[in-house]
């Protein structure tokens, strides 16, 4: 390699390094908030949302929520989920996506199925659920089956004899059961995915 080529490759691989620097870093900022059904990964979502608000006028159960100007110019104003207080209802026809101009919020493609017709796209997967075992009702020895018909995910919240369980790869964490449960504190915690992974 001649002079030239190398410092072309150096400055290759300290801008790819630079780059991967930062988006660590976004990752890490992004546990602290869920964003709304099928977002692009954080460093392309904030470079594609134009902050117009679309998806949280479209949303009609008023879930998505805009994130106030005190987490800094970066990410004020850009869309979230409030799976704290409610849950999303993964909506038929996906209405905040489909507000979406600026393709933040992207629809996968449905996928063919064998005779042709096509199948819904795959659900999102927003956020992690987790029981709390100190909190939720039937593991302390009370009744409790509040959570049971909440979940519109087939096999996602099951039951044990009387003990809820969440299958994690299934679980798209809607947050509906924590919305329902009746326990003081909620004993459904929904936390972002960032969290989990490793960041
Ligand atoms: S899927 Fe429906 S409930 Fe969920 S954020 Fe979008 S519009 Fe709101
Ligand atoms: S277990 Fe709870 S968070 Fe997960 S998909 Fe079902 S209702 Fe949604």
């Amino acid at each position: 390699m001649n002079r030239r080529g190398f410092f072309k490759n150096m400055a290759n691989k300290s801008a790819e390094k630079s780059t991967q620097s930062i988006e660590k870093k976004v990752n890490r900022r992004a546990a602290n908030w869920i964003r709304p059904p099928y977002a692009l990964d954080e460093a392309e979502f904030l470079m594609a949302c134009t902050r117009c608000d679309r998806c949280v006028e479209a949303c009609p159960h008023q879930v998505i929520f805009k994130l106030s100007d005190r987490l800094g110019k970066a990410v004020s104003g850009t869309p979230a989920l409030d799976l704290l207080k409610k849950g999303c209802h993964q909506c038929k026809d996906w209405p905040c996506v489909n507000a979406c101009n600026d393709l933040a919020l992207v629809l996968p493609k449905p996928v063919p199925d064998i005779d042709q017709s096509e199948i819904e796209p795959e659900l999102p997967m927003m956020a992690r659920a987790e029981i709390n075992s100190k909190v939720c009702l039937p593991y302390n020895g009370r009744e409790c089956d509040v959570c049971v018909d909440s979940c519109p995910v087939p096999s996602a919240l099951t039951w044990d004899m009387t003990l809820p369980i969440i299958n994690l790869l299934l679980c798209t964490g809607c947050g509906m059961c924590r919305e329902v449960c009746v326990a003081d504190p909620k004993a459904v915690n929904i936390r972002s995915l960032h969290n989990s992974l490793g960041y």
